[in-house]
């Protein structure tokens, strides 16, 4: 255990150092309102295979646990961060309307995460819960905008805590959303997350392979505020580990610097 965890810190050192030489510039963020603008994309920093941090259950932490493709551009368990963003001319190539509630006609996510949206927002409304997606797939210009706009707004260092740079938001995978419900309350507030429509989310969305990507308290971590509404699509199987570690996703897949 001791060298699978000395091998474990050299990796992530060695993806540390990859990371910082990088030129990741320009912005991006969390806001409402994709556009499209495809491109070619840069290869994120390849990191080896990292020891998930949970999975400790039986009280055994020595196994090495499988660990999902955090770095291909097509794989549904990409990982994008500030120190892993995307390329201006990356796109995800399946793009799809999702067939629910949307705060805008030009919604896509990928379809995976489509699918598995109207799954979610099915068992919502058996609940009584009317969810909404506000924004879903962002391309690089996009974001790249939105976050010129906060800046001159409210300056750079404010809004690197709540807007990504273009390259580093989960947008750009096509696989995060920001959520609310059809009466669009608190929608991009901390006050969704005291919402029927928040609290159904945080209670239930890793049943259907979503995780609350910006969780409350985590933000030297993840690099962002708390965001209740923006959710991630992991699959099923990643996101119920994710979800039951209690973990963010940079602490379970020991992602941190
Ligand atoms: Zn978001």
């Amino acid at each position: 255990m001791l060298k699978i965890t000395k091998i474990t810190i050299a990796f992530l050192l060695i993806a540390a150092l990859g990371g910082c030489g990088k030129k990741a510039k320009t912005p991006e963020t969390d806001n409402p309102a994709p556009s499209e603008t495809p491109q070619e994309s840069v290869q994120p920093t390849i990191t080896p295979e990292a020891t998930p941090a949970s999975d400790n259950k039986d009280g055994e932490g020595d196994i090495m646990m499988e660990v999902p493709d955090l770095t291909s551009l097509d794989s549904i368990t990409l990982i994008v961060n500030k120190q892993r963003p995307l390329g201006e001319d990356y796109e995800p190539a399946d793009l799809v309307k999702p067939d629910v509630p949307l705060a805008k006609s030009s919604v896509t996510l990928r379809q995976e995460a489509a699918d598995a949206m109207k799954v979610m927002f099915d068992a919502a409304k058996d609940d009584g819960i009317s969810l909404m997606i506000g924004s879903g797939y962002r391309s690089y210009d996009y974001q790249k905008n939105l976050y010129n706009n906060y800046v001159a707004r409210d300056g750079e260092e404010e809004a690197n805590r709540y807007s990504a740079k273009p390259g580093q938001s989960e947008h750009q995978t096509g696989l995060a959303a920001d959520l609310s419900g059809t009466n669009s309350s608190c929608y991009l507030k901390g006050c969704f997350k005291d919402t029927d429509e928040g609290i159904w989310l945080k209670e239930n969305a890793w049943k259907y392979g979503f995780i609350l990507r910006y969780p409350e308290g985590k933000e030297e971590i993840t690099g962002y505020i708390f965001e209740p509404w923006h959710y991630r699509y992991f699959g099923k199987e990643e996101a119920q580990k994710i979800y039951e570690s209690g973990l963010t996703v940079e602490e379970y897949y020991n992602l941190q610097d």
